[in-house]
Parts: structure tokens; sequence; C-alpha cells
């Protein structure tokens, strides 16, 4: 029990510590950004001092890498909650993450409806699916199909996320959502789900994930369908 509670504590404590980072932080690191790239126009700059500029910039690089990656739609300064549909905003990510399917050779397949109305900040929504589809992605590298559907059932809207790629084991699909959990080096953070799954939270809805080792992988999301009270 102790165990789950120091693991609560850390998902809680990363959550907050990404939110701020992509608050606090975007804005400096642009300015230094701009400010480096200026100096490094200066043609009076000796060769050495270029070289310590172009590698700060390269490094700056990295950490906007970071941010945009996982962090690109939560603004938590603009927090703003209404209705909308979710097939919207799959579209939308859909759109933003064609050019790494193309890349994989993955094939996108949705197949919505129009029920499926939420509530919610519907940027955080865009965030929380985009991590989870970009990760189904990454785990077809030689190709596969990502399914999206979207349905409503008992009241409540049920995405489904589903890939033909690698697939985990049980152990893995426990780690899933533990702070800096990542098999992909150095081209992971192991922050994606983290964020993912406390915007679910946020949202009152759960999350189950089936998972086979070689066939893919399921994850169901389920919310609290929005209810028309006024015609
Ligand atoms: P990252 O993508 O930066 O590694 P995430 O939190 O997004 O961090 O994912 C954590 C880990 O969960 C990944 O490194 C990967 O091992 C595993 N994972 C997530 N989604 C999938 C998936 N659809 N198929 C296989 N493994 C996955
Ligand atoms: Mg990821």
């Amino acid at each position: 029990f102790r165990e789950q509670m120091l693991k609560a504590q850390k998902i809680e404590l990363a959550s907050h510590m990404s939110a701020a980072i992509s608050h606090e932080v975007r804005n400096p690191l642009t300015a230094v950004q701009g400010f480096l790239q200026l100096a490094s126009e200066d043609p009076n700059l000796q060769k050495t001092t270029k070289g310590y500029i172009d590698i700060a910039l390269t490094e700056l690089n990295a950490a906007e890498h970071v941010i945009k990656n996982y962090l690109t739609f939560a603004e938590p300064s603009m927090h703003s909650v209404e209705k909308f549909h979710a097939s919207d905003e799959l579209h939308q990510i859909i759109k933003t993450l064609q050019p790494l399917a193309n890349m994989n050779s993955v094939v996108v397949n949705i197949e919505d409806s129009d029920l499926c109305v939420i509530f919610g900040d519907r940027s955080r929504f865009r965030q929380c699916f985009l991590n989870i589809m970009k990760n189904c992605i990454e785990a077809m590298p030689n190709g596969g199909t990502l399914t999206i559907h979207t349905y409503l059932k008992n009241h409540e809207v049920k995405i489904s996320v589903c890939d033909t790629g690698i697939g985990m084991s049980a152990d893995q699909v426990k780690r899933l959502g533990e702070p800096y959990y990542s098999t992909k080096g150095k081209k992971g953070t192991g922050l994606g789900l983290m964020v993912s799954f406390s915007i679910i939270r946020e949202f009152k809805g759960t999350v189950k994930i089936n998972s086979k080792i070689g066939k893919g992988t399921e994850f169901l999301v389920t919310f609290p369908a929005y209810l028309h009270v006024h015609s």
C-alpha cells in the first residue's frame, strides 16, 4: 500500500512539474533562443564563441522538442471547459500525426459517431489522445493499422485506439503512466502517458489497456457523455 501511495505521489508531482515546465519555461526558452540566434549572426564573432552558441542552440532545440511533443496542447493558464464532439478533435489529431503515420507506413482508420459529445477542456483532450496515438504509431515501425473507434454506450463515450504493433507484456502494461518509464532510450521521455492518464482523470474517465506481444495494443478510454438537458 505504501508503495502505491508513493507511486501516486510521484505521478502527482511529475504531472505538476510537466504542467509548470510547459507553462513557465516555454516563454523564457523562446526568448533565449531568439537572442542566441541574434548573437550568432554577429559578424565580429570569434569562431570559438560561435561554436559555443551553436551548441547552446542545439541543446535548446532538444528541450523544445520535449515540450512540443509531450505538452503541446497543455496550456494550464487557459483552461476553458465546454461541450465538444470527440470526433472533431480526433480528426484534428490525425491530421497532426499523418506525416508520422506516413513515415511508418501506418494506415489510419477512423470509425466515429457524432453522438459522442463530452464536456471539458478540448485542448487537454487533444493532448491526451495525441500522446496515446503517437505511441501507437511508434509501436508500428514497419507499418500497420491504427484504428480509432468512437461510440456511445450506456450514456458513456467510448474511444478505442488500437494498433497492430509490437505489443507489451503484462508487466510493461502495469508500468504505463509511471513517470519516466520509457523503452525508447534517448527518443523517449516516459512522460506522454503520465500526462494522458492525468487528463483522463481530469475528465472523470477511465482507461483500459489490452495488449499482446507481437499482436498490438488497444487503449479503451471511457468518458461520461455530455447529455443535452436543454434542446
Ligand atoms: P515515451 O513514448 O516517451 O517512451 P510514454 O509515456 O508515451 O513515453 O510511453 C511509455 C512506454 O510505454 C513506451 O516507451 C512504450 O514502451 C510503452 N508503450 C506505450 N504505448 C505503446 C503501444 N501502443 N505499444 C507498445 N508499447 C507502448
Ligand atoms: Mg510517447
